[in-house]
């Protein structure tokens, strides 16, 4: 599942080369780094003997899109568990659409009751006699952290083939953090390779930032635990990930984005969305100029969302002051 790895074009004054690895393109659902995520869940499923998905997530989310959708091409049962925030925006989405089209079972639920509503979905499809695996691990979402971690420990390997083919290696490697799975992937393929890199996540969530870290920590241990992998003990120094540039949390932008998707999308042909992939790229330039990076070799790991870039462009392109 290789996606090419390419140099884009970044003006700057300090010799930074800046390099964009597409995991947008992967060839299924719409690409992703959920593609990924979501066939390490599947292979963990099948290997737990398990013939029954729940999952959990919104509406809009780029995790449940490709699993509903590789849980239907693959003819495994799906089950998605869906929680409610007050005041939630309600409107459907590009993503909300392709969920719906796998005629996959939704389950709502209040945001208080997620592990009992786990709970009884696991056991309607046990009394059907199925044997459900659910992605996030035991009814309180824990215990399955290495599996997400997984996907990018292994894709770590992608990146250094192609610092193998190029003769030198990357300085920095820059990523969207949400639930911090990729970046723990990212970290874990970092401690087994030994190398110099840093790994630095772009908090895009108004989650608290001392718990992001401590959710990627434990999707570091419990990958390195699965594998049976020593995990040095200050491997926590590792884990940098920068929540100055969320710009007031999950889903919220402003100008500064709009030009940072309409500049990437004219200077280097990338579709970036709002809520993901421009606000890690708007906010690793501003972490480039803030920490005075110069001569650098610096990758980005554009993650996908396109849907989202759709949705942004409904929602704000054609026929729109702002286009
Ligand atoms: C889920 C997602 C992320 C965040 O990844 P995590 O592993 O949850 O941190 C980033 N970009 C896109 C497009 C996503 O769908």
């Amino acid at each position: 599942m290789a996606t090419e790895i390419r140099r884009l074009t970044f003006e700057n004054e300090s010799a930074n080369e800046l390099y964009i690895m597409r995991d947008d393109l992967l060839p299924f659902s719409m690409g992703g780094n959920k593609v990924r995520i979501a066939q390490a869940f599947f292979d963990d499923m099948k290997h737990k003997k398990c013939d029954a998905m729940i999952i959990y997530g919104s509406r809009h989310s780029n995790l449940c899109r490709v699993l509903a959708n590789l849980c239907f091409c693959r003819g495994v049962e799906c089950v998605m568990i869906c929680s409610h925030e007050e005041q939630e925006d309600t409107q459907a989405t590009n993503n909300t659409c392709l969920i719906d089209w796998t005629g996959t079972q939704t389950v709502h639920c209040g945001k208080n009751d997620i592990a009992q509503t786990v709970e009884r979905v696991m056991e309607e499809l046990r009394a059907q006699g199925k044997h459900p695996y659910y992605i996030y691990g035991d009814k309180t979402g824990r215990g399955n952290e290495g599996t997400a971690a997984s996907a990018y420990a292994e894709a770590y390997a992608e990146i250094r083939e192609f610092e193998k083919k190029q003769g030198w290696e990357f300085d920095y490697v820059f990523c969207p953090s949400g639930t911090g799975a990729t970046q723990s992937g990212l970290i874990c393929g970092h401690l087994l390779a030994g190398d110099r890199k840093k790994i630095i996540g772009i908090l895009i969530s108004s989650r608290e930032t001392k718990r992001a870290v401590s959710v990627i920590s434990d999707g570091v241990g419990s990958y390195f635990e699965k594998n049976g992998y020593a995990l040095s003990e200050d491997y926590e120094k590792e884990i940098i990930l920068r929540d100055e540039y969320r710009l007031g949390g999950y889903g919220k932008y402003d100008d500064r984005i709009r030009e940072c998707i309409r500049t990437q999308y004219v200077l280097n042909s990338i579709p970036l969305d709002p809520v993901y992939t421009a606000k890690a790229f708007w906010g690793m330039q501003e972490y480039i100029k803030a920490n005075a990076l110069h001569d650098a070799r610096i990758l980005f790991l554009h993650t996908g969302g396109t849907p989202l870039f759709y949705d942004f462009l409904a929602k704000e392109g054609a026929g729109n002051t702002r286009c």
